[in-house]
């Protein structure tokens, strides 16, 4: 994709780096440990084809935590809205992705939400497929379809490394098998989801599937309708109320764009009618967001009043 340099977001970017050094980049996943905590990425995508950008965009880096808005898509449409949220819930917890404790203090057979690891692997699981590989290749299908990039594929690498580290996540699908939540092969899943969450892209891709987001799930340069305009809206809900972890609230006053962040450092903005925003910056602050690129967004969001609320 053809993206030119802004002056404007070039300043953004050295502004915004100051920032890199405050984080760090996840280790617990050992393959993201590798990243290098100075990059930092963004571009701008527009509804009518133009793009902006700035900073290290050659660089690519894994979906992580920003597929599950996407899975979430796919679900919805491949399940229905009553089928999904009688096993997922619809509320924020105000806890780490990772925790386990909601799920036996609520509700142990449904998950609070779908951005939470325990509500992200029941989507998942929820993939309609005949095989692993099948329900993979439909969920790659519909990234590439969204960012117009059929070169979009994902990285063994950090697939293989999440999948031989994985106890907490596995810990949580077993939980969730125990209270009939799940019913297939926890090793099965593990696998679709590592591989879901090692899909891989730069910020330039990221941005054209936000713009989808932001646009109801239309793609105003193909003129299909990707996703539909209640599921769409359903998932730039969920980017609101619990897209950047447990700064969620923090994030919608301060910046007040429907967001998802991942732990490899990329973010995923929707600015509803207007525009999609992707950045990598994988230094990551206590709450796993990127350092810079929240520094990047409040930036945006000041400049151009990009605020929602
Ligand atoms: N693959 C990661 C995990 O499940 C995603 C976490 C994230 O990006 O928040 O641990």
């Amino acid at each position: 994709m053809q993206c030119r340099s802004s002056k404007e977001l070039n300043e953004f970017v050295m502004e915004a780096r100051k920032f890199t050094q405050h984080g760090k980049v996840a280790d617990y996943i050992p393959a993201l440990g590798r990243a290098d905590p100075d990059d930092l990425a963004i571009a701008i995508h527009y509804p009518d084809g133009q793009c902006v950008s700035a900073g290290d965009i050659q660089k690519t880096f894994t979906l992580q935590s920003i597929s599950k808005v996407i899975s979430l898509a796919l679900v919805l449409m491949d399940r229905g809205f009553d089928y999904v949220f009688k096993r997922v819930g619809m509320e924020p917890t105000g806890d780490p992705f990772n925790s386990i404790i909601k799920l036996e203090t609520v509700n142990p057979a449904r998950p609070l939400n779908p951005m939470i690891n325990a509500g992200a692997l029941v989507v998942t699981h929820m993939i309609k497929g005949a095989s692993v590989e099948e329900k993979f290749q439909r969920l790659l299908a519909f990234v590439q379809e969204m960012a117009n990039d059929s070169t979009i594929g994902y990285s063994s690498e950090v697939a293989q490394s999440e999948f031989e580290t994985a106890h907490l996540n596995r810990a949580l699908a077993y939980f969730l098998k125990q209270h009939k939540s799940l019913d297939e092969d926890v090793e099965e899943l593990m696998n679709l989801y590592t591989k879901q969450c090692a899909i891989e892209m730069n910020c330039l891709d990221l941005a054209r599937i936000g713009m989808v987001f932001a646009m109801d799930g239309a793609d105003p340069l193909s003129g299909k309708q990707v996703i539909p305009i209640d599921i769409a809206r359903i998932c730039k809900t969920f980017m609101v109320t619990c897209g950047m972890y447990n700064a969620s609230g923090e994030f919608a006053i301060k910046i007040g764009i429907p967001a998802k962040s991942g732990v490899s450092g990329g973010i995923m903005g929707a600015v509803p009618g207007k525009f999609g925003i992707g950045i990598f910056g994988p230094s990551l602050n206590e709450q796993g967001n990127s350092m810079a690129g929240i520094r990047l967004l409040e930036l945006l969001s000041k400049n151009f009043h990009l605020s929602m609320f």
